[in-house]
């Protein structure tokens, strides 16, 4: 419902019509609350050098083409960070599943569309994934930092593979008994 909501108000990417990043920013932590607890930076590998090699038009057409890769539904909001970077805000079963699933997607549905690419294009991505209910103070640029470093990671050691993390909330007990106080 609130997916739906979002794709009426808010802000769009004209080449890809995906959210752009004002769409949903400041939505963040009302998505937090709806239940999106994945979130997944992707950038696409050696893209320069797509545009560098083949033109910027086809730069754009491979972009238009990972958009549809993305394949945003209910539980599943993609956005273009900008340039060659999306992001995924995922809830439900098996998310981080469900997102490197799609970024496995951008290089099939890229190479069907695009026929006159020398390789496959391929993807690199960081997902963070919260436990529920948990993290909800974490403002959207620091789970976006943290997703970026996961990215950055995922780039260092090779490229076209996903480095993720899962947050863990270790609690203070509320109640502690005051003699054990250091
Ligand atoms: P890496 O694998 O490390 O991500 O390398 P990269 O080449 O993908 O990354 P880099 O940041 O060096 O290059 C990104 C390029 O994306 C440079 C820029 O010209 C191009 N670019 C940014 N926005 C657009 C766009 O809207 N259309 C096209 N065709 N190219 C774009
Ligand atoms: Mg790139
Ligand atoms: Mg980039």
């Amino acid at each position: 419902v609130l997916a739906t909501q979002l794709r009426g108000e808010a802000e769009h990417d004209a080449l890809t019509g995906l959210f752009n990043r004002r769409g949903i920013e400041p939505k963040f932590s009302q998505l937090r609350s709806a239940g999106f607890n994945v979130i997944a930076v992707i950038d696409l590998d050696h893209f320069k050098l797509i545009n560098d090699t083949l033109g910027h038009q086809t730069g754009d057409q491979v972009l238009a083409a990972t958009a549809l890769a993305l394949q945003p539904d209910e539980d599943t909001l993609a956005i273009r960070m900008g340039g060659e970077e999306f992001l995924l805000m995922l809830r439900g079963p098996n998310a981080p599943a469900r997102a490197e699933a799609r970024r496995r997607a951008i290089t099939q549905r890229v190479g069907a569309l695009i026929s006159s690419l020398p390789s496959p294009v391929t993807a690199s991505m960081g997902l963070l994934e919260f436990p529920s209910g948990g993290f909800s103070e974490l403002c959207f640029q620091q789970a976006y930092r943290w997703a970026d470093a996961l990215l950055y990671e995922a780039k260092r050691t090779g490229r076209n593979r996903t480095v993720s993390e899962r947050m863990t909330v270790f609690e203070r007990r509320s109640k502690v008994r005051a003699d054990a106080e250091p």
